[in-house]
């Protein structure tokens, strides 16, 4: 009989877990397939390890690999799919906003012979205006400046056949934006739709700093262009200088009206600072990310797998 693991990352779930474990077991329970559960604890603080504990020991589906620390959604995604052993791997979120019912679409999928099988959010029932805004425009702007099509809307609730698991552990880079990186498996890739409810218990574990960092990473691990644009930028602005220089040696020089001019030269000091400054910033946000790489520093580690 076929496997499937399914991949959910914890972080301070106490109060969503056993509604979890309940909802996927009632769905996979009438799946033609043996199953297993396997949590991520993401460095939980408060009861979450302990429910987990006693949820293995309840239910032989279930393990859970608890990590040393907090290593982000992306991280705990990851020691999830390099340790699931299915035949195909669905990673879920564990606070019910992938409904677990949702995945039987995903499996039949799987079974007409789709390697991955995409999710797209249509709407998330709890998120405010500023959320679907930015989110929309971020997903214009990246699939603007990067080659890699990423979809709108696009989560990190899909299926992977174990031969895109495998293909997917090849890429070990720090800076991970998952979905960028499925994206350019390539395989067959299907899609699914799905209204993404409010969270059953607690809050996003997501604040403004979390997702801008993650925002960036999958611009710079997808594109060059910004590094590109302030070059371009840099060489407009000089030709423009070198004119304007021009105009001041002929009003010096060949004109009796040299203007005091300290408008202009603040204005143009001002300018010329920010744009330097945009450009070194956009530099530091590479380099940061080729020296996070070049350590080569373990992704994640794991304190405990638990498995009854
Ligand atoms: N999560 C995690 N580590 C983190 C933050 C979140 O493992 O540092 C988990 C969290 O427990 C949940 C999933 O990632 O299962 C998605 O997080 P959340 O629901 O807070 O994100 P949102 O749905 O608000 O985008
Ligand atoms: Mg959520």
């Amino acid at each position: 009989m076929k496997k499937v693991s399914i991949v959910v990352p914890v972080y301070n779930e106490e109060d969503n877990l056993r509604e979890f474990h309940k909802r996927i077991t009632e769905v996979m329970s009438k799946e033609p397939y043996e199953y297993s559960i396997v949590f991520v604890n993401d460095g939980s603080s408060d009861g979450s390890a302990v429910i987990l504990n006693e949820l293995a020991s309840e239910d032989k589906h279930v393990e859970a690999y608890l990590l040393s620390r907090n290593y982000g959604h992306q991280m705990a995604l990851t020691c999830g799919l390099d340790n699931a052993e299915g035949d195909a791997v669905i990673t879920m979120d564990g606070d019910m906003q992938h409904p677990p019912e949702v995945v039987p679409q995903l499996l039949r999928l799987w079974e007409e012979g789709n390697e991955i099988v995409i999710t797209k959010r249509l709407a998330t029932e709890d998120a405010g205006f500023f959320k679907n805004l930015t989110s929309a425009t971020y997903y214009k702007l990246i699939n603007i400046l990067s080659k890699v099509e990423i979809t709108p809307g696009g989560s990190d609730f899909r299926l992977m056949d174990r031969i895109a698991v495998d293909a997917f552990k090849q890429y070990r880079e720090r800076a991970r934006f998952i979905r960028g990186l499925v994206s350019t498996l390539g395989f067959k890739v299907a899609k699914v739709d799905f209204v993404a409810p409010p969270r059953f218990a607690g809050t996003s574990k997501f604040n403004l700093r979390k997702m801008l960092h993650f925002a960036l990473d999958g611009i710079t691990a997808f594109s060059n262009l910004p590094l590109r644009w302030a070059f371009y930028t840099g060489l407009v602005i000089g030709l423009c200088s070198l004119g304007l220089l021009c105009h001041v040696v002929y009003v010096r020089y060949f004109t009796p009206d040299a203007v005091p001019g300290w408008a202009t030269t603040t204005v143009s000091i001002l300018f010329l600072g920010g744009i330097n400054l945009i450009g070194i910033g956009i530099l530091g946000e590479y380099i940061g990310r080729i020296f996070e790489e070049i350590k080569h520093r373990p992704l994640y580690l794991v304190s405990r797998h638990i498995k009854k």
